[in-house]
């Protein structure tokens, strides 16, 4: 036997666990990873490789450590976008929603703390909270995947969690929070502790409904967290950002990493922030692209859980797993998320969309007797 990570003195909660990580393999068709199949535009390739020679100037020189000129730009998309008022003093940004959801588990989990979320759900934040020494609390969901409010409000009145993930459109469903849920639970969460309540709209571009950043007023315990990963099809860039309280700003200071942000990742993000317009005009195809999804796995006589997200989870199958198997053996690889009985795929270009219901029509009338 050769030496392993459990022959090194790591932490008892790391022992015998795996990495999170979706298998990538080497087939045509690969819709297992939400991300956004369009390359970003050429017009916006130059930018970045302009805004980023600026950039390399100044290597030499440690980047903006307060983020000032991104937080700004940022700002303004989020209220450009959700006609709520946010300024720079709301938003912080990190590698990934990842690192968001790192920092604020640093500063308001940690030992002797907990987290729920409501599952399944993005596995990340019980991975994060487990890496940061936060107790995970996995809370429950209707059998339609949408939030049982009343478990979820006595779950958090008896277990005071010191933070609350709702994540939404949620992540593998495609399942989308109403505000009024929100606001349910938030005022739960407050009664018990009080605690943080993070929302996590990392898909929120593809909703049919709006975000929920016009709750932050008056709420200094909610936060919202996004990604670029998706909408923006900048998954390789690694930038999330979050919106809340100045308090809240002020507090994930405490416990990030001094110029966390490099300067190259700044150039890159400030670069594709200019170009939102066109960034945005993939997603209203991506969302028809769903839809269509949707239309055809309902014809073909599959079930779907009703999607705001740029994926659909779909069964019912009795072996999701083998089913999964079947649809990879017809090139197109997607995700089991380990959700007895479903599957999910994420909407691609046409082609690769139209290449995945031929393999799933063809899976249908196999199972046929
Ligand atoms: C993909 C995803 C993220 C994005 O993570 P990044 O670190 O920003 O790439 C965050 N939350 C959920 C629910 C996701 O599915």
């Amino acid at each position: 036997m050769s030496f392993g990570i459990d022959d090194l003195p790591v932490r008892d909660e790391l022992r015998g666990k795996s990495p999170y990580g979706a298998p990538q393999l080497d087939v045509p068709v690969r819709l297992n990873t939400n991300e956004n199949p369009y390359p970003l535009p050429e017009a916006l390739v130059e930018r970045i490789a302009e805004r980023v020679r600026e950039a390399a100037r100044n290597l030499n020189r440690y980047p903006d450590r307060d983020v000032v000129e991104l937080r700004t730009r940022l700002a303004q998309y989020l209220t450009d976008t959700s006609g709520h008022e946010v300024g720079p003093a709301n938003v912080w940004a990190a590698n990934g929603s990842n690192e968001v959801i790192q920092q604020l588990l640093q500063t308001f989990g940690g030992p002797g703390r907990t987290a729920i979320g409501f599952e399944p759900s993005y596995s990340m934040h019980g991975l994060i909270a487990r890496g940061t020494g936060t107790g995970w609390i996995s809370g429950p969901r209707n059998e339609d995947f949408t939030i049982d409010l009343a478990a979820a409000e006595q779950a958090v009145a008896e277990r005071r969690p010191d933070v609350v993930f709702i994540t939404t459109p949620n992540n593998p469903t495609g399942t989308a929070v109403p505000a009024e849920t929100v606001l349910a639970l938030y005022e739960a969460a407050q009664r018990a502790k009080p605690s943080m309540v993070v929302v996590d709209e990392a898909y929120i571009e593809f909703s049919h409904g709006d975000s929920l950043l016009p709750l932050l007023e008056g709420r200094p315990n909610l936060v919202v967290s996004r990604t670029m990963s998706k909408a923006f099809g900048a998954a390789g860039l690694r930038l999330g950002y979050l919106a809340a309280h100045p308090a809240v700003v002020d507090a994930v200071q405490l416990v990030r990493l001094p110029y966390h942000l490099s300067a190259v990742t700044q150039a890159t993000a400030l670069a594709a922030l200019e170009h939102t317009d066109t960034l945005l005009k993939y997603v209203e195809q991506l969302k028809s692209e769903r839809d269509r999804l949707v239309t055809e796995l309902l014809a073909i006589g599959y079930e779907v859980t009703a999607s705001d997200a740029n994926f659909v989870q779909f069964g019912r199958f009795e072996d999701a797993h083998a089913v999964w198997q079947q649809i990879l053996d017809r090139g197109v690889l997607v995700r089991d998320n380990g959700v007895p009985g479903w599957l999910r795929v994420t909407a691609g270009t046409p082609e690769e969309n139209d290449a995945f219901l031929d393999a799933v029509r063809d899976v249908k009338k196999e199972q046929r007797p």
